[in-house]
This record gives C-alpha cells, structure tokens and sequence, in this order.
C-alpha cells in the first residue's frame, strides 16, 4: 500500500488540516526525506498551497486548526503548530497554541525546523524592553505574592541564574527564596 493510501485510510480522505476533500496529497512534515505514515500528512490543494507559498499565505485559512489540534496524529499535530507558532502574531492563534497538548517527543520535532526556516527564536525582553538571556540576574520590580509558597516576593529582589522558558517569551524561571518559581518578564528588570 503506498503511503497515500495508507494516509487516505487514516484521514477517511479528508485533509488532514481542514478536512477538505479536494485534490489531496501526501505532504512531509520534515525534517526528512521518505515519506511514511508517521511523518506525512494528507493535505487538500489548498492546504498544499498555502503551506508552500508563505508570501501568499492567508492566515484566517487557518482558522481550520482549530479543530486540527485536537488530532492524534503527531505529524498533524506537530504541522498544526508549526502554522500556528507562525501566526501568532494574529492573536488568536497563540490562543490555540497555549490550549494545544504536545507530548514531549512531538513538541521537539515541531520546533527541530522552526529555527533552520530562518524563523527567529522567541525573544524574551525585561520590562524595559531590553533582551534577557539564560543566566542573567534580574531584579524585581514589584512585590509578588508567590502561590502556594506562603510568601511574597519582594521588590528589588535579585534572581540569579535565570532560564528562559522556552516556548513563552513572558516567562522566565529563577529562584527566589530558594524556589524555583516561573515568573513573568513584565515584573523583571535586567541588572
Ligand atoms: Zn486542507
């Protein structure tokens, strides 16, 4: 059975994005070069297009992932978050990423090529808009009561050795009274 066939029997020969049933094609969630069950994906003439051409893209096409990321296929679900994580600019769809549920293994392989497509990273910035790194210290600038830790955590506080959570740029992590807390980058200023 080609691999076509076998994703026509997966998808009941729907588009696998938006559930059309036009002109449906095998399309490679890359990296990777044969195409197989696992790492393709059935997608309608318009899917293929749009995925193809960036310049003529249009976003609210892919309004359709809202019922994308539901899927259980992990090539689905890892593409679906690929278009999303592009558009989030729009709004609405960073609110679809932060609903989406990816194991650890499908978050990877969704971000293994979003940086060679020439996308930038997401860039964390501190209050002053100044770019903050994994290890800088940071100071807070206001009090913030920590949930479930009985304390507050004052303003002027330094938190050293910070990380950057890496799929929101409003969060960094960093210790404060010796917990490991997430905090927001809004609160932080670089020192
Ligand atoms: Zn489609």
């Amino acid at each position: 059975m080609s691999v076509t066939s076998e994703l026509e029997a997966r998808s009941q020969s729907q588009c696998e994005l938006c559930k059309a049933t036009e002109s449906l094609s095998a399309f490679l969630v890359s990296p990777g070069e044969n195409e197989t069950i696992d790492n393709s994906i059935l997608v309608c003439g318009k899917c293929d297009a749009q995925l193809n051409e960036n310049e003529t893209a249009d976003p609210n096409h892919w309004r359709c992932l809202n019922g994308t990321i539901w899927s259980e296929v992990s090539a689905v679900k890892v593409q679906a978050y690929r278009l999303l994580h592009g558009l989030r600019a729009e709004g609405w769809p960073q609110d679809l990423l932060d609903m989406m549920y990816m194991e650890e293994s499908e978050l990877k392989w969704a971000q293994a090529t979003l940086l060679q497509d020439g996308e930038v990273a997401i860039v964390h910035k501190d209050s002053n808009g100044v770019t903050l790194a994994n290890g800088d210290t940071v100071v807070l600038i206001k009090d913030l009561d920590v949930k479930g830790g009985g304390f507050t955590a004052k303003r002027g506080a330094a938190v050293r050795n910070i990380s950057l959570v890496a799929d929101n740029a409003e969060q960094i992590e960093g210790k404060v009274n010796g917990q490991q807390l997430v905090l927001l980058t809004k609160f932080l200023k670089k020192s």
